[in-house]
């Protein structure tokens, strides 16, 4: 076979396209291919498919393809141009590339299978091109895959904020719990952050909303009630957040007592802070002795804790009329607790509490689609290689989209 049939072959380059020339440069470890095609082919219009003879080339264009082992290979052709009646001169569709891309399909897969397997800066180093090829390509991906993304009804949503590497910039996610997919990227936390969500939705899309899982954040909250159909029913608080609540509270007392028993020198609370904000079953075992000997000792931050951990029951019940009756009991005690902190954060909760309850109609909580939440949590973790928000923004629909990233 000579290098020339070789190279169409591995180009899978079909009539009227055929490989020219091959060059191989030993020293610079690279292979150029040309393609050309006999005169007299006819091409068809990319707009509207009709046949038309050639008009002239464009400028001669270079394609990065696999490499041919070790060697960096690129493809290099003229693009021809036909004159069309309706759309006018216009450069034709290549088979081996898309449009304005500077790589070959082939390549583009792998650098999408490369670039979700490792980070951006790895994935550079892999496939032999620069930090912004790499971007390019993902940006590209992704828009591949938004675009042809079908219009769904998502039943079941989580709107959950998310701080951006530096400074406090906010993102605003919306995910679909049911499949763990990002739906919609915001920047900041306002309430037209999660407007432009709906407003892309159809009437059909926003009535098939059963449930919005959210943090007590208030231009979430309207955002959802002037946009959704009978929104009120439908908010979910989301009971982490909830529970975090009453968790600062219960620092707060431990902090605050702290200080009243070293003016004493007493050390008793020295070095428990973490005790005190475990769930009663994730206690280490070998903190154990010691977090008992500590609750008999009539503390108030052990009044405190077990004000909290009484709380979690509350998204045990199956019915919401027991529900509500526990939750009505619970207020009663933390409000009577004498301890400010935690009577504050009841106040804060009872504000909400239609809102929490109706977990008994829809079971839902942002922490639902754990592999996103971790997937996120490592994309952040790499946020020192993002240079803006649009690369992370990028990265999370890159990784966590659900789409088809592929070109066809
Ligand atoms: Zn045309």
């Amino acid at each position: 076979m000579q290098d020339t049939a070789l190279y169409e072959y591995l180009l899978g380059l079909k009539s009227p396209w055929s490989v020219s020339r091959v060059n191989l440069d030993v020293k610079e470890q690279r292979v150029d291919v040309w393609a050309e095609h006999p005169e007299g082919a006819k091409w068809e219009c990319p707009q509207c498919a009709k046949k038309l003879p050639l008009y002239d080339h464009s400028e001669e264009r270079t394609w990065r393809h696999l490499d041919s082992c070790q060697f960096q290979t690129h493809l290099h052709a003229r693009i021809p141009r036909v004159e069309c009646d309706e759309h006018g001169v216009v450069q034709v569709k290549v088979p081996w590339a898309e449009p304005r891309s500077r790589f070959t399909l082939l390549f583009e897969r792998l650098a999408i299978d490369v670039l979700s397997q490792c980070d951006v800066s790895g994935a550079t180093g892999i496939l032999r091109i620069s930090w912004d090829e790499a971007w390019g390509l993902m940006q590209r991906a992704v828009k591949r895959g938004k675009e042809r993304k079908k219009a769904r009804v998502v039943r079941r949503i989580g709107v959950d904020e998310k701080a951006a590497a530096k400074g406090h910039r906010y993102l605003t996610l919306v995910c679909d719990l049911d499949d763990g997919t990002v739906e919609h990227i915001a920047e900041d936390r306002k309430q037209d952050s999660l407007d432009g969500y709906y407003a892309g939705l159809s009437k059909k899309q926003l009535n098939g909303i059963e449930a919005v899982a959210m943090d007590m954040w208030k231009p979430y909250i309207q955002s959802t009630l002037a946009k959704v159909p009978d929104a009120a029913g439908k908010i979910v608080f989301d009971r982490f957040h909830v529970m975090g609540y009453i968790g600062k509270a219960v620092d707060t007392v431990r902090r605050q007592e702290h200080l009243e028993l070293m003016e004493s020198d007493d050390e008793t609370l020295k070095g428990t802070k973490h005790l005190w904000l475990y769930s009663r079953e994730n206690l280490p075992d070998w903190r154990r002795n010691e977090f008992n000997a500590l609750r008999r000792q009539e503390l108030k931050v052990g009044r405190a804790w077990a004000i909290k951990e009484a709380l979690r029951r509350l998204w045990n019940y199956a019915y919401p009329e027991s529900g509500r009756k526990f939750w009505k009991r619970w207020y009663f005690w933390a409000t009577h607790s004498r301890l400010a902190p935690v009577r504050a954060a009841a106040e804060t909760i009872r504000r909400h509490i239609d809102n929490i309850l109706t977990y008994y109609q829809h079971p839902v909580t942002n922490a639902m689609s754990e592999g996103l939440n971790s997937k996120i949590q490592k994309i952040k973790s790499m946020a020192c290689g993002f240079r803006n928000m649009e690369n992370f923004k990028t990265a999370i629909y890159f990784h966590c989209g659900g789409l088809d990233l592929y070109p066809c």
